[in-house]
């Protein structure tokens, strides 16, 4: 499995408490090894809670991740890699 086969979505808990810029986020998908980018400070995150993002961004956040594989993409990998036909 490559790493683009698997996709990071941002899950805001919705509500007054959350970030503006994570209300934004909610729901944005990106690539495993990709960040999302805050359109309010512009920090780039791997994922709600990042340690290496700003505290701006991270203390009180209620966000969560989740994470998607696209199945039917690995199984057109491994066919590829094995030589079979698609
Ligand atoms: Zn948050």
């Amino acid at each position: 499995m490559l790493p683009e086969h698997v996709s990071k979505r941002w899950e805001a808990t919705p509500g007054p408490r959350t970030r503006d810029s994570h209300r934004a986020l909610g729901g944005a998908e990106v690539k495993w090894g990709q960040q999302f980018i805050s359109p309010v400070t512009g920090a780039a995150m791997d994922w709600p809670h990042d340690e290496d993002a700003p505290a701006a961004e991270t203390i009180n956040c209620r966000c969560s991740c989740t994470f998607r594989t696209d199945w039917r993409a690995v199984a057109r990998w491994r066919r590829a890699k094995e030589g079979l036909a698609a």
